[in-house]
């Protein structure tokens, strides 16, 4: 098989996978366990199979229950085309030896590849989970850290200077947790600190907090002027973190050229 079939194969794979992600993200709010049929929310029909099929489902259905017409979330086909897309990319970027951490020989693309399709998948379920219910929990973050350790230190990664980068993000925010209280930063945003530094190592883990502050200013910067949110509401910080991890995990080191080339 060549690789465009491949791609189009691990894409399909990824929308597979961005459904499932969107049952974690729900149930994971209800308190429902994984497993189980998928209701509607409204009239608690069971879903039949024909109508869970991912995006296609979704478009065929109009966006509403067959039975009672409730609306259903734009999230569920969104996510499964935006998972698709990043498994597409980062089978591209691997197979194509483009952009690795500096600990990662050509050799290991394939686990390399398995290592950030796993953290997508969690970076993906804290974004959205954040957004929506204003919560990092634990039960992504932590398996999430001891994963990203796992895997780097399969990959050559050095575990001390994995561990301090970790340790140094983290203290980043729970520094500012203390002197503010808890009011500016909650515990959850420590441990995406830890998260950061375990995945990507110190020099792209600030890269992904300097891209997390610029994306989280200009979008209160754009809601507040749009009035969509005072001033002082809460700001979905885990959201803006997880997606300044997956721009770093993309393009950390070409950020950071980019940046040291403006500096002179
Ligand atoms: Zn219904």
């Amino acid at each position: 098989m060549n690789v465009i079939l491949w791609t189009i194969v691990i894409s399909l794979v990824g929308i597979a996978v961005g459904s499932f992600l969107n049952v974690v993200i729900f149930r994971s709010e209800k308190k429902l366990p994984l497993t189980g049929r998928s209701k509607c929310l409204t009239c608690q029909e069971p879903v039949t199979k024909l109508d869970l099929i991912p995006i296609i489902s979704f478009f065929a259905l109009k966006g509403r229950c067959r039975r009672c017409t409730a609306v259903i979330e734009w999230q569920y086909p969104i996510i499964e085309i935006v998972t698709g897309v990043l498994f597409g990319l980062l089978f591209v970027r691997a197979f194509a030896g483009v952009g690795f951490p500096y600990f990662v020989d050509n050799s290991q693309w394939l686990l390399l590849f398995v290592r950030d399709v796993v953290m997508v998948c969690f970076l993906l379920i804290i974004f959205v989970y954040d957004f929506k219910y204003s919560y990092i929990l634990d039960r992504f973050t932590i398996p999430a850290m001891i994963l990203a350790l796992l895997f780097n230190i399969a990959l050559g990664a050095d575990a001390t200077s994995l561990l301090f980068s970790g340790l140094l993000l983290g203290s980043f925010f729970a520094f500012q947790f203390l002197i503010s209280n808890g009011r500016w930063i909650g515990g959850g945003d420590i441990r995406m600190g830890l998260l950061m530094g375990f995945f990507l190592g110190i020099t792209n883990g600030l890269v992904a907090l300097f891209v997390a502050y610029i994306i989280g200013a200009a979008a209160g910067i754009i809601l507040i002027t749009f009035k969509k949110r005072k001033a002082d509401s809460h700001v979905p910080f885990g959201t803006f973190l997880a997606l300044g991890t997956l721009v770093a995990m993309f393009w950390g080191t070409q950020i950071l050229d980019w940046y040291l080339g403006l500096l002179g």
